[in-house]
């Protein structure tokens, strides 16, 4: 931008106000109530969805 449409520091933050980030946006298991990335496996479980479950190398516990 040319020097002559510098905006002053009160705009520029106003615009920057909009483009802080949220956090990540997590689901709980329906499986283990574990929190989970939503459309991801649970790391808990494995539980992705109903009929679908992946097979985790360390079940017990
Ligand atoms: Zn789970």
């Amino acid at each position: 931008m040319h020097p002559t449409h510098r905006l002053s520091p009160g705009r520029k933050r106003r615009r920057r106000s909009h483009l802080a980030l949220k956090g990540k946006h997590t689901v709980l298991c329906p499986n283990c109530g574990e929190v989970k990335l939503p459309h991801c496996a649970c790391s808990n479980c494995g539980y992705v969805r109903p009929g679908l479950q992946l097979k985790l190398e360390d079940e017990e516990e």
